[in-house]
């Protein structure tokens, strides 16, 4: 199949870009390179079956392809609130315009939204069914209701034009190739440690995440992508949850680090509270992460250890 995935020089598009081509698809890797870099992507340049394509998501663009994986969109809070209209217009236009081209080509369209569609949760673990408790006018808004707009449309073309959509809940995700610099708190910890710059805790650390490594995601996008009939919405992550000062505490054992730990002022509408409920998942795609956080950290530092040496 002829496969498009927007923001593929990004953390996630350029692992998924390397997925499909091992599975024999022809790829086309869509970015406008606000966060994502060439450098993601410069070892599947070579590959026949790779294409990579300069362009932003809020044009409409005009290509024939089989399938759409909509991943274009800042993803970090330092990022996405760099320029907050043109990160709504991102998520919002973007979805107009892709679910625009899926209507066309019949093309089946995924996208990648978030568990900040649930804002601060006021329900643990989160499931589906949930509807959020977000804040329509903060500073992670435009983040979080651009992505529940899209939701909005994704479901609005499903029922009024037939597209094939399905939409998965992203989870925190780590990996190698995220941002060194894009302040998500697995990069910003890996990456002080390693320079034995002070590890940076907002607020007092008890606020819990779930860390889901980028091949275990990567999986259950492709499973859902890949499945006959479920259009989601459908968590993926690993329900393990760790408090934030836990995750420092990993850091620093896992790289010898002599690094200290400091507090700084939390950032504002910071949920206190993530934990994915993947039961959906489990029963829909038979998917559930494997890889343990002391593993994908492992793996993470090998990787920002030769980033920082170079
Ligand atoms: P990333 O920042 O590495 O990737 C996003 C990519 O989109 C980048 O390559 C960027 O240059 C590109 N992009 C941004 N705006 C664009 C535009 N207007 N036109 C074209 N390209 C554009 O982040 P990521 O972690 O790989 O996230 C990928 C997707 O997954 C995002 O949609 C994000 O919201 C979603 N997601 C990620 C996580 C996570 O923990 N990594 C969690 C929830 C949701
Ligand atoms: N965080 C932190 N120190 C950092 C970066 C982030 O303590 O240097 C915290 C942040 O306040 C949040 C959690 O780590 O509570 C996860 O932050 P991230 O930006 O990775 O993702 P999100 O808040 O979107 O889940």
């Amino acid at each position: 199949m002829k496969i498009l995935v927007t923001g593929g020089a990004g953390f996630l598009g350029s692992h998924l870009c390397e997925r499909l081509l091992t599975e024999g698809h022809d790829v086309v890797c869509l970015d406008n390179f606000f966060t994502g870099t060439k450098n993601n992507v410069r070892h599947l340049r070579e590959h026949a079956s790779f294409e990579l394509l300069r362009h932003d998501v809020t044009m409409p663009l005009f290509i024939e392809v089989d399938r759409i994986y909509n991943l274009a969109c800042p993803a970090s809070p330092v990022h996405y609130q760099y320029n907050p209209v043109k990160t709504i217009k991102t998520s919002v236009m973007g979805a107009i315009n892709m679910l625009g081209l899926a209507k066309r080509t019949k093309a089946r369209i995924l996208q990648a939204s978030t568990s900040e569609v649930y804002g601060d949760p006021q329900v643990h673990p989160q499931r589906e069914d949930y509807w959020g408790n977000v804040n329509p006018i903060g500073i992670r808004s435009c983040y979080d209701e651009g992505k529940r707009v899209a939701e909005t449309l994704f479901f609005d073309y499903h029922r009024q034009n037939q597209v094939d959509i399905r939409v998965m809940r992203i989870f925190n995700t780590y990996g190698p190739r995220m941002h060194p610099d894009d302040g998500r708190v697995v990069s910003n910890f890996i990456v002080q440690a390693l320079r034995g710059q002070d590890i940076t805790i907002y607020g007092d650390g008890s606020q819990t995440r779930s860390f889901c490594f980028a091949s275990d995601l990567i999986d259950g996008m492709v499973k859902l992508m890949n499945h006959p009939s479920c259009v989601g919405p459908v968590n993926v992550g690993n329900p393990v949850e760790f408090t934030i000062k836990q995750l420092a505490e990993q850091v620093i054992a896992l790289t010898g680090s002599k690094s200290k730990l400091v507090t700084k002022p939390l950032p504002s509408d910071d949920p206190k509270q993530r934990q994915p409920d993947i039961s959906l998942a489990r029963k829909e795609l038979g998917w559930e992460p494997k890889v343990p956080l002391k593993d994908g950290l492992v793996q993470t530092i090998a990787y920002f250890e030769k980033l920082l040496a170079v």
